[in-house]
C-alpha cells in the first residue's frame, strides 16, 4: 500500500468527527476533493469522510445529523460554522460500485469492506487519495500525488471502462481542467474522444450540475474550449455549435463562440454570480439564427430576442431553477440596450429599468461590461459609463409603474366621487404615461387637478386615451419583440 506521512492542516470541527468515529472503533479517512484541495493548498469546498461504519452506526454518535440520500451519506451539521465549508461534514460508508447497465451511475449501491475498494471506484487519481487524520498519513494507491504534481487528470483504472460506467466523468474531467488548470492525461483524453457519445445517456440534471461548476470556475473557457475541440459541446449545450467559427462584422475581432467564451471568462475574473456569468455566456446565442449579409457586412438584427428564447429553452431543459432561468433570460433579452448609444435617453432608460426590473439593472451593466471586454476592443469611455450609471440611478428614483404614482385608485375614487370601474384604470394609465414623460408631474396637487380634468372627459374619450396610454406604457417592448418574432418565425 502506497502511504506517506504528511501533516495536513485539518479544521478542528473535522478532526472531532473523525475522533468520535475512531473512538467508537470505526476506521475513517478524509477523502476526495478536500484531500486533493489540501494537497494543492486550495481551500476545500467541503470535507468528506469515508468510513467502515454504516449509516445506522454513524447517526447515533452525533447530536445533529441528517441522513442524506441513496449513497448512505450522513451529514453532520454544525449550526454556526466559522466557515461555510464546515456547515455540513459528510460521512459516507465505504462503497464499491456494482453493475452499470445504462452508462450512468451504478444500478445499486454496494457497501464495501475496505478503503481500497472505495478509492478504486472514484473517478480520477487526484480524487482517490485518502488521509488518516490521526496518523497523519496519506493513502494513495493510484499515485494521485504524482498526477497532482504533474497537473494531470487521469482516471483510476482504464479510462474507457470508467467512462463506460459513468459517462458524466468525461465532463467532470473538463470541469477539473477549468477549476485546477490541469491538463487531461493522454489516454484519458483519447478515451473521451472514443466514448463521448455515451454522454447522450446522461441526465440533464447531472450535466447541469457540472456546467454550473464549470461556469463558476476561474477559467470556464478552458472546459468549454476543450468541450468544443473534443466534440462534447453537442452533449452539453448544442445550441452553441452554430456560433463556433462563425465570423462577425468588423466591430468584432472574434467569432461568435469565441466572443461568448471571452465574455464568460471576464465574468469569472470579476467573480460575478451565476446568473450574470450565464448571461455573459448566452448573450449572443441568437446571433447565428439572425445573421444577415447587408451593406457589405454581417448584421444580427433581433438576436437578443431570439437569443432570449433559446436561452430560456436551454436552461429550462437543463432544469435550472426557475429564478435563474428568468434572470438570465431577461439579461440576454435586454443586453443590447446599452450598446445602442444613440437611443439612450432618460425615458428609454426608464423603460429599460421596468423591463429588466430594478433588481437586475446593475447585473445588466455587468453583462454589458463582459460583452465589451469579450469583443477584444478598447474599453468604453469612462465618461459614458458614468453617465449611464447616473441615468439609471435617476430613473430608479422615478415611478415606473402605476403603483409608484403618488395617487392610487382609491384616492381617485375619493377625488372624483366616482365608483370603482374601468375608468379608474384608464385614468391611472394616462397619469402614468404623463409621469413617465415628466417625473415632476408625480405630485399630489397636480395629479388631483389632472384626475378631475380626465374625469370630466366624455366616457368614450377617456376610454380611448386610457387604452392608448396603457398600450404605450406596457406594450412597447412586446410589440417590438412580436415584430421580430414574426420576422424570424419564432414564438
Ligand atoms: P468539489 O470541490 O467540487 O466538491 P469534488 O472532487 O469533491 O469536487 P464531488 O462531485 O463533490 O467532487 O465528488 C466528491 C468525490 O466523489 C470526488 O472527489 C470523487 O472521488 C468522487 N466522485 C464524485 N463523482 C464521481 C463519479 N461520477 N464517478 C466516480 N467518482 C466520483
Ligand atoms: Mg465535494
Amino acid at each position: 500500500m502506497n502511504t506517506k506521512h504528511i501533516s495536513l492542516e485539518i479544521p478542528e470541527e473535522v478532526s472531532i468527527v473523525s475522533r468520535v468515529l475512531s473512538s467508537a472503533t470505526f476506521e475513517n479517512y478524509l477523502v476526495g476533493g478536500c484531500v486533493r484541495d489540501l494537497l494543492l493548498s486550495r481551500a476545500p469546498k467541503d470535507y468528506d469522510l469515508t468510513t467502515i461504519a454504516s449509516p445506522e452506526e454513524i447517526t447515533p454518535l452525533f447530536e445533529h445529523t441528517f441522513y442524506e440520500n441513496d449513497y448512505g451519506t450522513v451529514g453532520i451539521v454544525n449550526e454556526e460554522p466559522r466557515l461555510e465549508s464546515l456547515r455540513v461534514i459528510e460521512v459516507t460508508p465505504y462503497r464499491s460500485e456494482s453493475a452499470y447497465s445504462d452508462f450512468r451511475r451504478p444500478d445499486a449501491v454496494t457497501w464495501a469492506k475496505t478503503l481500497e475498494e472505495d478509492l478504486k471506484r472514484r473517478d480520477f487519481t487526484m480524487n482517490a487519495i485518502a488521509y488518516d487524520i490521526e496518523k497523519k498519513e496519506l493513502i494513495d494507491p493510484f499515485n494521485g500525488q504524482d498526477d497532482l504534481e504533474k497537473k494531470l487528470i487521469r482516471t483510476v483504472g482504464d479510462p474507457g471502462v470508467r467512462f463506460s460506467e459513468d459517462a458524466l466523468r468525461m465532463i467532470r474531467a473538463l470541469r477539473f481542467a477549468a477549476e485546477l488548470g490541469f491538463a487531461i492525461e493522454e489516454e484519458t483524453l483519447a478515451a473521451i474522444l472514443e466514448h463521448k457519445d455515451l454522454l447522450k445517456h446522461i441526465s440533464k440534471e447531472r450535466i447541469k450540475d457540472e456546467l454550473i461548476k464549470i461556469v463558476m470556475s476561474d477559467a470556464p473557457s478552458i472546459a468549454l474550449g476543450l468541450a468544443t475541440q473534443l466534440g462534447l459541446l453537442e452533449y452539453i449545450t448544442p445550441e452553441f455549435l452554430k456560433g463556433v467559427g462563425m465570423e462577425q462584422n468588423q466591430a468584432h475581432a472574434y467569432t461568435v463562440w469565441e466572443h461568448l467564451l471571452r465574455s464568460l471568462d471576464h465574468a469569472a475574473k470579476k467573480k460575478f454570480p451565476l446568473h450574470v456569468r450565464l448571461a455573459a455566456l448566452f448573450h449572443d446565442v441568437g446571433k447565428p439564427d439572425t445573421r444577415v449579409w447587408k451593406n457589405d457586412q454581417w448584421t444580427f438584427y433581433g438576436h437578443e430576442v431570439v437569443g432570449a428564447k433559446i436561452t430560456k429553452k436551454v436552461l429550462m431543459e437543463l432544469a435550472f431553477p426557475k429564478e435563474i432561468v428568468e434572470k438570465v433570460t431577461k439579461l440576454v433579452r435586454w443586453h443590447m440596450f446599452f450598446s445602442d448609444t444613440e437611443q439612450i435617453t432618460l425615458s428609454a432608460v426608464r423603460r429599460m429599468v421596468r423591463n429588466v426590473t430594478p433588481e437586475l439593472i446593475w447585473d445588466l451593466m455587468d453583462v454589458r461590461a463582459c460583452d465589451r471586454i469579450g469583443t477584444g476592443r478598447p474599453k468604453e469611455s469612462p465618461y459614458r459609463l458614468r453617465k449611464y450609471h447616473a441615468m439609471i440611478e435617476e430613473v430608479m428614483r422615478n415611478p415606473i409603474s402605476v403603483k409608484q404614482l403618488r395617487m392610487n385608485g382609491g384616492e381617485i375614487m375619493t377625488v372624483t366621487g366616482a365608483p370603482a370601474g374601468p375608468h379608474i384604470g384608464f385614468i391611472l394609465e394616462i397619469l402614468l404615461s404623463e409621469v413617465l414623460e415628466d417625473p415632476t408631474l408625480n405630485e399630489e396637487k397636480h395629479l388631483k387637478t389632472r384626475v378631475l380634468e380626465l374625469h370630466s372627459l366624455p366616457k368614450e374619450e377617456l376610454a380611448r386615451l386610457g387604452k392608448e396610454a396603457r398600450a404605450k406604457n406596457e406594450l412597447e417592448d412586446e410589440k417590438e419583440s412580436e415584430k421580430i418574432n414574426q420576422k424570424f418565425g419564432v414564438k
